[in-house]
């Protein structure tokens, strides 16, 4: 990976010589001249190590060497178990542990998921990295997601893609924290004295961790034990914008892979066995699959070679080759197909208790894949299995370490069953065009299959098992890879871009905040239209919120929007004010009303969505206008009419009841500890202090509080007046957009549909209060008339039909041609009558529109004569139509009207 900043290059291979060039400085630690470590360069893959072991030629990487740390007869240890000893050594340390957090990462715009634990402490304000924590050093049981290394789980033996990175994190070195000497002490004495580690198998590898940006970077050692990397240990020392920055504040950031340590604890053959145990016994004593771990002992070991995200399947076919064929499909296979499910399943209860939802987009889309992946999985391999059971032996598990984890089990059961079906409906449809594709044997490239996916919810694993029903051999299980999401999300926003540049202009003092509607101001910048002043009463679009409107100098705005902390006003017209000249600016009151209004409910009514569908729905997004508001909600099903009446009744309740609105300003970790994370909904909130939006009731209890920069109806409650939901729709697979209005709004609603009841009313001639009556009536007698005109109709066809070959009989032409005053309709059905009951008849039948309907019940085309013959006989005109050889129809445009 590379990064370009102001025309120098930087990357890790450079960085990686540099770190090397001078190693005494960035990796020697006290420890290896003390316990006798010793610099080598790797024999296989040149990086250089750190070992105590004159013998040893190679780094100890897991492609160099087998795992050696595997039992005859592994050791029974519980997760909760072995993380007291691991959390335990580190309090006897001076290490604070800290709770998780969401392993959905909320509270930023560029990630999904949590994907590392350093990411929990970091700040991002005017794109600067800071770093917040609640305890230092502190010990984060952090549980990550990760879907890039998909194709290996359940192959490799230790990939997962949920894991727990146990963070060990010193902040703000040298003022405060540790460094490099005390982190690999720490390092070393876990590793030999709790994980027995044995001195001469430890090896340290250097290396260089960044950014994907390298907006900060440094060097870091990996520790690597009979072929097993267990943990890496960052030092953030560097900051890149210009030039290479050593940080003022530096940051250890140690990885712990968790499941690893415990795993290397117990030695069994892989990973899933140690950790996954009581789950994957449960399947084996409900289907029957009979895990052989002699047979699988001849692969173990050496799948510390397999990664195939490294595009190495060449060395699964050699592996796979040690075992005979039959035991591979009949042993190996359900084994593997084991551990996917129990991995996948774990990840889907930590991904759904923090209220993500599979779907088919941004990282639900993950989740579904999983999800369909266990279905195809369970499927091929006769695996018949209740998962919720394996998801309750998890909760249990973990319910210590992760609270909170078993109070989802009932909805994430609802969603499975919905999942369910979706799959079986899905595979109903898809069935018909793998065929074709089989059939046409057309090739399956990566984006074919995103495309299946994306558009069919067709799996790879799908596609497999009906071509091996057709006895055809297409090998694509690893495509998963292929489908997934990338952690990154790239938001993109839908702002009218104002174009002005801001760099050299202070940044605006906020005026609305302080809820002014009229100040003076001083003109700092103009280019047209487009001014910029010292501060300003109008709230920029933001947040879903429209911008406020009103006037500078009586001159009307038209957009306000903010770009790096200045407000930016486009107005109506040109303007010849000077710079520095003070202008008055007044704020549009309804307006600015309307949108508090809106945006007020907006919190309500996505508190009363958590109420009323569960913990999962959280808000997606929101807008906010003059006229009316929506709000996307996360939720798995169609909302119902009662769920809607519910949401309305309970926002009405809080409003009828009385509720008072309040702000106050949060640090972040501060605001997290006494609301939760459902403080981040729409949209993640990066920067170290947050405005906290209060909603209580009388009694001071706590309705909602979300962080928020828009404007609310502070100190005005009432304003906000009768909530109506207008409309809900799905918007996409797992979201639904609730639309409504409030307060001023709402009344414009209700004499719109009152109008409408009106002019209704006076067209139908009835009075106000007896339109439904009315309607119904009139609705019953249209459809008494449809019913005779349908039995009439009939006749009459019939009846016309007779007519036309009575008067053409004594014809001696092979077609017929009539002008008749109907609609097409009935041009049509008249043709068809003709040529369905008479054979050897060409019809023409066209109406003063010159609509026509051409049938044939000869060996004359029906098409081919309108095309040719009838466009001779009718001059100057053109036929816009279309048809078969049977029937066709369309209309006779003349050429004068071309
Ligand atoms: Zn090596
Ligand atoms: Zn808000």
């Amino acid at each position: 990976m590379n990064a370009k900043f102001g025309g120098q290059m930087i990357n890790k291979e450079d960085l990686r010589k540099k770190f090397s060039k001078d190693y005494k400085k960035y990796y020697s630690v006290e420890l290896f001249k003390e316990k006798g470590f010793e610099r080598k360069q790797c024999k296989i893959c040149k990086k250089y190590f750190w070992t105590s072991n004159p013998d040893r030629e190679s780094c100890g990487d897991s492609s160099h060497e087998p795992y050696s740390f595997i039992k005859n007869k592994s050791i029974n240890i519980e997760y909760e178990e072995f993380w007291n000893i691991f959390s335990n050594f580190f309090k006897e340390n001076n290490h604070s542990i800290i709770d998780k957090y969401p392993v959905v990462s909320r509270w930023r715009n560029d990630l999904y998921y949590t994907i590392a634990s350093i990411q929990d402490f970091q700040r991002i304000e005017n794109n600067k990295m800071s770093f917040e924590y609640p305890a230092n050093p502190l010990i984060v049981p952090q549980i990550c997601l990760r879907f890039n290394d998909i194709s290996n789980v359940g192959i490799s033996g230790r990939h997962l893609t949920s894991f727990m990175m146990a963070g060990q994190h010193a902040f703000n070195y040298p003022n405060q924290g540790y460094w490099k000497d005390k982190t690999i002490q720490l390092n070393y004495d876990f590793l030999i004295n709790k994980l027995k580690v044995n001195k001469n198998d430890l090896t340290y590898i250097e290396d260089v961790w960044a950014m994907g940006d390298f907006s900060e970077f440094g060097p870091c050692l990996e520790s690597f034990s009979n072929g097993l990397e267990l943990v890496n240990s960052v030092f953030t020392e560097f900051e890149y914008t210009n030039q290479i920055k050593e940080l003022n504040s530096k940051v250890v950031d140690v990885g712990w892979g968790f499941e690893r340590l415990i795993w290397f604890h117990s030695g069994s053959q892989t990973i899933y066995d140690t950790i996954f145990k009581k789950q994957l016994n449960y399947i084996y004593k409900q289907t029957g699959i009979k895990p052989d771990y002699e047979k699988y002992s001849k692969i173990a070991a050496l799948s510390s070679n397999i990664d195939l995200t490294e595009n190495n399947s060449k060395q699964l076919d050699i592996i796979m080759n040690l075992i005979d064929k039959k035991d591979y499909n009949e042993v190996i296979k359900p084994m593997q197909a084991s551990y996917i499910i129990t991995d996948h399943l774990r990840t889907l209860l930590f991904a759904i208790s923090d209220g993500a939802l599979p779907s088919n987009i941004g990282g639900g889309y993950n989740l579904r894949i999983i999800l369909r992946r266990i279905f195809d999985l369970m499927e091929i391999n006769n695996i018949d299995i209740d998962l919720i059971k394996i998801i309750e032996l998890y909760s249990k598990d973990l319910k210590n370490l992760f609270k909170g984890l078993n109070q989802n089990i009932d909805e994430i059961s609802k969603i499975f069953d919905i999942e369910k079906i979706r799959y079986n409906n899905t595979k109903k449809s898809a069935l018909k065009i793998i065929n074709t594709i089989i059939d046409k044997k057309q090739k399956l490239s990566p984006l074919k299959l995103k495309t299946l996916y994306e558009s069919n919810g067709i799996t790879p694993k799908f596609i497999n098992s009906v071509a091996k029903q057709k006895n055809i051999e297409i090998d694509i299980d690893e495509s998963y890879l292929e489908l997934l999401k990338n952690d990154f999300i790239k938001k993109t926003k839908h702002k009218i871009q104002i174009n002005i540049n801001v760099s050299d202009i202070q940044k605006t003092e906020k005026l609305y905040y302080l809820f002014k509607t009229e100040a003076e101001a001083k003109i700092l910048k103009k280019d047209k239209n487009i001014i910029i002043l010292d501060k300003s009463v109008f709230y920029p679009e933001g947040g879903g919120q429209e911008s406020d409107l009103g006037t500078i100098d009586g001159i009307k705005l038209k957009n306000v929007q903010i770009i790096n902390n200045v407000i930016v006003h486009e107005l109506d017209q040109e303007v010849d004010f000077k710079i520095n000249q003070k202008v008055k600016c007044i704020v549009n009151k309804e307006r600015r009303l309307r949108l508090m209004a809106h945006h007020t409910a907006t919190h309500l009514i996505s508190n009363a969505c958590r109420q009323v569908l569960g913990k999962h729905a959280w808000q997606e997004g929101s807008v906010k206008t003059y006229s009316k508001a929506h709000i996307d909600i996360s939720h798995y099903k169609k909302l119902t009419e009662e769920q809607v009446k519910e949401i309305e009744q309970t926002v009405n309740n809080h409003i009828i009841n009385g509720i008072k609105v309040s702000m106050e300003e949060l640090e972040r970790k501060d605001a997290e500890a006494r609301f939760g994370f459902t403080i981040y909904q729409g949209h993640g909130v990066p920067a170290k202090k947050l405005r906290i939006i209060e909603i209580k009731d009388l009694n001071n209890n706590i309705i909602d509080a979300e962080a928020c920069g828009g404007l609310h109806l502070i100190n005005s409650e009432s304003s906000i007046g009768l909530v109506k939901i207008i409309k809900t729709m799905r918007i996409h697979d797992g979201i639904n957009r609730i639309e409504f209005v409030a307060g001023l709004a709402a009344l414009d609603y209700f004499n719109e549909l009152q109008n409408n009841i009106k002019n209704m009313s006076e067209a139908i001639n009835a009075d106000f209060d007896k339109v439904m009556q009315k309607v119904i009536q009139q609705f019953n007698e249209f459809q008494e008339y449809r019913k005779n005109y349908e039995i009439i109709s009939k006749d009459l066809i019939k009846y016309i039909s007779l007519d036309i070959l009575n008067k053409n009989k004594q014809l001696h032409q092979n077609y017929i041609i009539e002008k008749l005053n109907y609609n097409r309709k009935l041009l049509r059905n008249i043709v068809l009558n003709i040529t369905e009951n008479n054979k050897g008849v060409l019809i023409v039948l066209y109406n003063d529109d010159f609509d026509v309907v051409c049938g044939s019940s000869s060996d004359q085309s029906a098409i081919n004569f309108v095309k040719l013959d009838l466009l001779k006989i009718i001059k100057n005109s053109v036929f816009n139509g279309g048809g078969s050889e049977k029937i066709c129809e369309g209309k006779l445009i003349f050429n004068n009207k071309l």
